[in-house]
């Protein structure tokens, strides 16, 4: 394995919806002082620009228009993290369901996961960085020095899910959330370009049964041990 990069490691953090990568990603990152990257929001904010803009989601010739034109950012304060698309925050707007589904659809488009590779690779090129999504490990940076693939049953990331549209105080059952989980694993699962699955070298961890803390420390000593590791190389 090579030595490490000028700010760290890569870590990748890939899975299905639900599985907790978002709230992982963050307490890893602030734990080892990491920049966290959360790609995801980078394909809402291309999917709420599309839909505003009448784009539909077979249009890859629109689509790829779309992406020439904008310019996604992460505006960091403290423990918020804003996504900006072309300057507007939109960090509320890309979070409701209906953006999530639509997303999933939209990120299946060749020209979508061409524009935001690269944005991807140049975010996170000096290493320092945790990037959580479907495709780090396998596409996005298949050398990333440390790769983790979480999951949970869909039956737990529906109610996970569920919890939390509660807690927002929006309005879905419970059978209806685990079926929307279900339907986005299978989009994510069965598309053609950069489909989610596990990278051959990533470390599983199935988060069913498993506390936050719990995964955490399983994180964080994996990472350790590969920065002791690259010192030494
Ligand atoms: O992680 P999050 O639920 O915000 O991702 C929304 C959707 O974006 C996913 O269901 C997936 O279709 C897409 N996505 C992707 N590749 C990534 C991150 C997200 O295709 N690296």
């Amino acid at each position: 394995m090579s030595a490490v990069r000028e700010n760290g490691v890569i870590v990748a953090i890939d899975g299905p919806s639900g599985a907790g990568k978002s709230s992982l990603t963050k307490l890893l990152a602030k734990r080892l002082g990491y920049i966290h990257i959360d790609t995801g929001a980078m394909f809402r904010a291309v999917a709420l620009s599309a839909q505003r803009a009448g784009i539909k989601s077979d249009d890859d010739a629109g689509l790829a228009e779309l992406c020439r034109g904008l310019e996604i950012a992460f505006a960091r304060d403290g423990e918020t993290c804003r996504v900006l698309a072309n300057g507007e925050d939109v960090s509320a707007e890309i979070r409701t369901e209906e953006i999530g589904l639509l997303t999933s659809t939209i990120s299946a488009r060749k020209p979508v996961r061409q524009a935001l590779l690269e944005m991807q690779r140049k975010m996170g090129a000096k290493g320092g960085v945790i990037l959580e999504g479907r495709d780090i490990g396998t596409v996005v940076f298949p050398d990333a020095e440390v790769k983790f693939f979480l999951s949970a049953s869909a039956e737990e990331r529906g109610r996970r899910r569920y919890l939390e549209l509660a807690a927002r105080g929006e309005s879905a059952t419970l059978e209806e959330t685990i079926a929307k989980v279900i339907q986005r694993d299978r989009q994510d699962e069965g598309r053609e370009h950069a489909p989610l699955k596990q990278a051959e070298d990533a470390v599983p961890i199935d988060s069913t049964s498993l506390t936050i803390e719990q995964v955490l420390e399983l994180m964080e000593r994996t990472v350790k041990e590969r920065l002791a590791q690259g010192e030494k190389g």
